[in-house]
């Protein structure tokens, strides 16, 4: 038997399938690919990435962009990764957001001018909750207990250590401060690990849902005097409310403050991925709100002012005022 290496039949076919190659190549090269970075995965910006990256992803075929959603730290990181080009988009409290465009608080010796805005979703109360048999009734009994003040890196951590400051304490009042992520609080709540946490998030979210329901976690008031000092001096706080029942066994409301969940950029983002992006999510508005219930009350005329310091973005822009939402 005799094997033919080489047939012109063959070459001619390899010949095609290298064009081929090119050509897909030649695509491949018009295909971007963009990242937003999120948060713990039991939170809710985790939602807010897969939503968007959803709706966008349907269209791929058209548009060429291909979108990824990131677990992260949270907000201040998510900032810090647009300002180094690692994250195209990023979720943010308002706060931090305020922060940054206006070289403020953890951004003081860094400004970030660049960033801008495309949207804003769902409010973040802070969600203060309690281990059952912690004996705590009102946020000052966690002294001398073991608090999770949030990761470095989180927005939930930045604000926090704004109460703290406003309330005069340090982080030397609990017996211990831990810094575990979103995710790795509930179960350590559970498991007699810490006595509470404080976490901005929307609602519901699952990181509440699961230790209220497994170990019947209360939900805490964040109230007095320097909640209302907070609210008074920045512009970025404003009052809410849980709504009683939202969780098992926390049966009433709970008074608290927090700030809004925007959806952030950079300038330097192109305009038209930027606009693909706002499109898939307000002309496909009703699916994405099913996405996920802390979506259900959103509207978006709201979406394009709430909360929002930045600039918006062009591509973001262009888009609310075809709508003429601004
Ligand atoms: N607001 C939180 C933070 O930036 C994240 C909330 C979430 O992941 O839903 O730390």
């Amino acid at each position: 038997m005799t094997v033919r290496l080489f047939s012109p039949r063959r070459a001619a076919w390899a010949a095609a399938a290298i064009g081929l190659a090119l050509t897909a190549d030649t695509s491949f090269a018009q295909q971007r690919f963009i990242t937003i970075g999120t948060g713990g995965v039991t939170g809710v910006y985790y939602a807010v990435g897969g939503a968007v990256c959803r709706l966008m992803n349907k269209d791929r075929q058209k548009t060429g962009i291909r979108c990824s959603v990131e677990s992260t730290g949270g907000s201040v990181f998510n900032v810090n990764a647009i300002r180094s080009g690692e994250l195209d988009f990023g979720m943010s409290q308002s706060d931090v957001e305020y922060n940054a465009i206006k070289g403020e608080g953890q951004f003081k010796d860094a400004p970030f001018g660049d960033l801008r805005a495309v949207f804003s979703v769902h409010p973040e109360p802070f969600t203060v909750l309690a281990r059952k048999e912690a004996g705590v009734a009102k946020f000052e009994d966690f002294k001398g207990k073991r608090f999770n003040v949030g990761n470095p890196g989180s927005g939930t951590r930045a604000s926090m250590e704004q109460l703290l400051e406003a309330m005069g304490w340090k982080l030397s009042d609990f017996s211990l401060a831990s810094e575990l992520k979103a995710d790795e609080q509930g179960p350590a709540l559970c498991d007699n690990k810490i006595d509470g946490f404080f976490y901005g998030v929307g609602h519901p979210s699952a990181a509440i849902q699961d230790p209220t329901t497994t170990c019947g976690a209360k939900l805490v008031s964040l109230v007095g005097p320097a909640v209302e000092a907070l609210l008074k001096k920045y512009p970025y706080y404003s009052e809410a409310t849980i709504p009683g029942g939202m969780y098992a066994n926390n049966p009433n409301p709970t008074k608290t403050y927090g700030v809004r969940a925007l959806l952030v950029t950079s300038a330097k983002q192109p305009d038209n991925v930027v606009y693909n992006l706002v499109k898939a999510v307000f002309d496909n508005f009703d699916e994405f709100k099913k996405l996920h219930p802390a979506f259900a009350h959103l509207d978006p005329k709201e979406m394009v002012k709430a909360g929002i310091t930045a600039p918006l973005h062009p591509g973001a822009e262009k888009y609310y005022k075809e709508k003429g939402w601004l």
